[in-house]
This record gives structure tokens, sequence and C-alpha cells, in this order.
């Protein structure tokens, strides 16, 4: 097993050293956990989290699942009702992931959740991966480490073929032990909802009430309430620019034009840009390749008229 600049340690305390090192750095590391191999980045740095979809190559900003040591780690990021509490306490660690309302203050980039008001979260099982979560002391950020629209990898010889020399450390665990991804379940309001089947076969009946969403089909995408204009070279009476690059505008995606960079803002910005006095919001072209098409793909669905945005979703 080999790529160029990817190197592959077996786990182990010199590989979480080295793990740890290079994610307090802002880098990304391939890692073994009880359901696939996940791609973790620091879940508080939003230039990391922004290398995880530019790494994958997703068009779309999905939100991603915080991987945390226990449920106090998790109680400073999402809000635990009393279901919560009893399905972590029965199921972590382990392949069970809690779709939770975000606290407000919860210390992990904004693009982490894709802008969403609820935030998903699991500890999960795996030693490597709790040990990497220790060391790091803070939460980490892991979608399945493969190619957008690729199968999940159970071994890291998936991870080298599909990422390759996009990340420069797999731990290697071995296969996986389920080999599937986690059950999701959101508790957001309302009943509990299935939004993924998967290991953890949950007591269903009260759960299929609020039905199964697919992944990816949630209708709740983040979108600014004020109107958006795209492609904006100036601002026009009563907008609120958002620049790139040449492009100064009232606050800047990126005023060099790193699209990481621009990546990471993205949310904060708009999030800002609903709370300040101006009525209507502009932004800057981006340029339609990398991670511009994520941002793009986001930025149209946000300029959409309502009732369009959330079918697209
Ligand atoms: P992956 O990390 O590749 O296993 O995929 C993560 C899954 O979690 C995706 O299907 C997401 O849609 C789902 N997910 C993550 N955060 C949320 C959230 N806040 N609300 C609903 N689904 C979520
Ligand atoms: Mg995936």
């Amino acid at each position: 097993m080999s790529a160029q600049n990817t190197r592959v340690l077996s786990e182990g305390p010199e590989a979480i050293a080295e793990a740890a090192r290079l994610i307090l750095a802002g880098a990304l590391v391939a890692m073994p956990t009880e359901t696939v191999y996940g791609l973790a980045a620091d879940a508080t740095n939003g230039d990391a989290v922004a290398r995880i979809y530019e790494a994958k190559g997703r068009p779309s900003f999905n939100p991603l699942i915080i991987h945390v040591s226990d449920v106090t780690q998790a109680a400073d990021i999402g809000v635990f009702d009393d279901e919560a509490e009893r399905l972590a306490s029965a199921h972590w660690p382990g392949p069970l992931t809690l779709v939770l309302p975000r606290k407000k203050d919860a210390p992990i980039a904004r693009l982490a959740s894709a802008g969403l008001a609820t935030v998903a979260l699991r500890a999960p099982a795996h030693p490597a991966m709790q040990a990497l979560i220790a060391a790091v002391g803070r939460p980490l950020a892991a979608p399945s480490a493969n190619v957008s629209g690729r199968l999940s990898p159970t071994r890291p010889e998936h991870v080298l073929a599909s990422l390759g020399d996009r990340i420069k450390l797999i731990v290697d665990g071995g296969p996986t032990a389920h080999g599937l991804e986690s059950t999701i379940v959101a508790l957001t309001g309302g009943p509990p909802r299935l939004l993924r089947p998967g290991p953890i076969d949950l007591d269903l009946a009260p759960m299929l009430k609020g039905g199964v969403e697919a992944p990816g089909q949630m209708a709740s995408h983040y979108a600014p309430a004020k109107p958006l204009r795209l492609d904006a070279s100036a601002a026009e009476p009563g907008e609120w620019l958002i620049g790139f690059d040449l492009v100064a505008g009232d606050v800047s995606l990126s005023p060099s034009g790193d699209l990481v960079e621009a990546a990471a803002r993205l949310f904060d910005l708009l999030h800002e840009a609903d709370r300040v006095a101006a009525p209507r919001i502009a932004v800057a072209p981006i340029p339609d390749d990398g991670l511009g098409v994520a941002i793009n793909d986001r930025l149209r669905r946000a300029a959409a008229p309502r009732g369009d945005a959330a079918d697209v979703g």
C-alpha cells in the first residue's frame, strides 16, 4: 500500500501522536472507526473542515457528523433532552448518531453543520478514534473517507485508492467491525425520527411515525431570511455585500481569493448578513471550480425563492 505523499501507520500510540499533531495543524487524517473509515479534522477549525469538503470533492456542503469522546463533551455542542440522554447512555460509545439542536455557543465551525441549527453527534467505540479525540482534546468532524459518490471505505486500502495523495496519514486499524454507516436518529422536536438505518436496531415503532428521511434529502438546509443576489461586483442601495477576492464588500469571504477560507467563512457571513440592518444581501462572484462548486451550490439555494430552496434539498 502506498501513495507518494500518504503515510500509513498501524494504530498505536505512535500513530495517534502523529495523527493528533496533524489534526491540530489543521490537516486531515483517515481514521478507523467501528462503522467505516472516517476523514477526520478538527471540528473547531473552519479551514480544516473546509479541507474535508475539498478532499472529498463534494459538490455541496452536507452537514458532517461530529465525533466526541462522551456525553459530557457532546453536551457542550448539542442540547440533550431526556430521550437523547437515554439513547446516548444506552448506545454510546457506539454506532449511533444523534441529531440534536445545536447549542448557541457550540465550539465547532458553522461549516461543520452546514449552517444548520442542528448538529449530528456520535461517540465512536473504536479505541483508535477514542484515543485521537482524547489526544486532540477537541471534537472531530469526520465523514466517510471516500471521494464523494463512492462507496464508504471499510479497509485502509479503500481509503488509499479513493483519496490517495489528498491526505497525509491513514491510521490502519484493519477492516472495520460493522462496515456500515452509523444509525442516525433526529431528536429535534416532535417524535424521534430515523434518518438513516444502521448497525443499531432501535425500537422503530414510535420512530417511524416521523418517517424515514434519506440522507441528503433534508428540507432543512440553511438559507438566510433576506433576499440574496449572486454575482454582484458592487452593492446596490440597501444591500449588504459579501465580497470575495478583488470585490471588497462590507465583509469578505476571502480578500485573497482563497476558496478554503471562503468555505470556512460562508455560513458565518450569511448568518451575520441576516443580522445587520441592510434589508438585502449580495454576494461577489465565486469561481466555479474546486470548493467553489459547493459554495456556489449553497449560494444558489440561498438565492432561490423560499419554496424552491426546500425542494432542491
Ligand atoms: P457521513 O458522515 O458520510 O456518514 O454522512 C453523514 C450523514 O449525517 C449525512 O447523511 C447527513 O445528511 C447526516 N447529518 C449530519 N448532520 C445532520 C443534521 N444536522 N441534520 C440531519 N442530518 C444530518
Ligand atoms: Mg459518506
